[in-house]
């Protein structure tokens, strides 16, 4: 495989930046034929261009209304193998105490951490978080995924579902796991379907024991084409090459997108809040498609304060639109410091508010020196008191019935 570093930074950023389509195949040399004592070619990732723009700024340190983050990771499991969690075991990413200083800073008055594991563990995490600060922490459960071969996994596992609400449990989370990592030897094999069979009975579950289902299917577009001079995410992919779905036996974004689609289909009487906007912010008019078939189904807007707020006008249409069925969430991970873009901290949470509630222009989507995702900045959606009620906390208070 070609050393992508290498090339991009090889080429330099006149060729890898500045120009668009198949003119940014000429290399440096060829662009500036003439100069011979001009600037030298410059490493994009040594680039940190400072806005000259003069706009209103705005600090929005505590949200307006109090709010909800639904979704968080504050326990992750202490296995995982091929992106298949092998263990209930939990590592905790932050303690209550650090997590209750910056939520009462920012006026966060609960946070939904989604990865809560199951059996002993999920236990164990509803006893360290929910039972000890009542009404700060909600906890998620997740599927096991070990026993999937055992001809009577389908009812164990809806099973496993009334135990862990039982236990404490608030919804399900299904990480992007089912769909391109988990296979039919769990970690080798064929990929294992999203709208697979087996897992009709703990779809059912969650329906009758009225819990929401949170599921994360896909990946921006941008993961499932090649990482070349044409990804508007080359950075994050050069960064961070295993979040690339592009090739080997993965399917398309639009094949997941489908088969959650079924699963949402087949199951009316379970709500479900698509992660990541649908799992498709770059086509708010999909999402919203979705959202006028199936009653069941509400989005979340984690991590995808960079893709809404590079496409403002569209994206309060959206929210004008939806606005019983968008729940505010950042995807916050405690000392996350790799994704700037989700780190727990007081500069994340501010960069949510001010595009919720401020109509500033080109500000940087996370708390870093170059824009992690791509390239670009955003603008603020200046939603009106009614909608910022409903997408800060009612719509989540709704469906965790809090
Ligand atoms: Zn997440």
């Amino acid at each position: 495989m070609i050393n992508r570093r290498q090339w991009l930074y090889g080429m330099g950023l006149a060729a890898a930046c500045g120009t668009q389509g198949s003119r940014a195949a000429t290399t440096a040399a060829e662009n500036e034929p003439q100069r011979a004592s001009g600037p030298a070619p410059l490493d994009l990732s040594h680039y940190e261009p400072r806005s000259m723009l003069r706009v209103h700024e705005s600090r929005v340190a505590r949200s307006k209304f109090p709010n909800i983050d639904f979704h968080t990771h504050i326990s992750v499991s202490t296995k995982s193998e091929n992106g298949v969690e092998l263990s209930p075991d939990r590592e905790y990413l932050g303690t209550p105490q650090e997590l209750l200083a910056v939520m009462d800073r920012k006026n966060i008055r609960a946070m939904v951490n989604l990865t809560g594991g199951y059996e002993n563990g999920l236990a164990e995490a509803v006893a360290k978080y929910d039972r000890s600060y009542p009404g700060r922490f909600y906890t998620f459960t997740e599927p096991s995924y070990t026993h999937i071969k055992e001809a009577d996994y389908p009812k164990l596992q809806a099973q496993a579902i009334e135990r862990a609400h039982r236990d404490g449990a608030r919804g399900l989370k299904i990480l992007k796991t089912l769909g391109l990592y988990l296979r039919d030897n769990i970690t080798s094999g064929t990929l294992v379907k999203i709208d697979d069979a087996r897992f009709d009975p703990m779809w059912d579950a969650c329906g009758q024991l009225n819990i929401p289902v949170a599921i994360h299917i896909s990946d921006p577009i941008a993961f499932f084409t090649p990482t070349d001079r044409f990804n508007e995410r080359y950075e994050e992919l050069n960064n961070h090459p295993d979040w690339s779905f592009y090739g080997g036996d993965f399917p398309s974004n639009a094949e997941l997108i489908v088969a959650r689609n079924r699963v949402i289909a087949r199951h009316p009487k379970t709500n479900f809040v698509t992660l990541h906007v649908g799992n498709f912010s770059e086509d708010l008019s999909n999402v919203g498609e979705n959202l006028d078939r199936f009653p069941n189904m509400s989005v979340d807007i984690a991590a995808r304060v960079g893709e809404l707020g590079r496409q403002p006008v569209t994206a309060r249409k959206f929210f004008d639109k939806y606005q019983d069925r968008i729940l505010f969430a950042t995807d916050a991970t405690p000392h996350g410091d790799e994704y700037p873009q989700q780190v727990f901290n007081d500069q994340m949470y501010e960069i949510y508010y001010r595009f919720l509630e401020t109509s500033d222009e080109y500000f940087d989507y996370a708390p870093a020196k170059i824009p992690p995702q791509g390239r670009w900045r955003i603008y603020g959606i200046d939603l009106p008191d009614n909608i910022l009620r409903k997408v800060y906390c009612e719509n989540a208070a709704r469906l965790l019935r809090i």
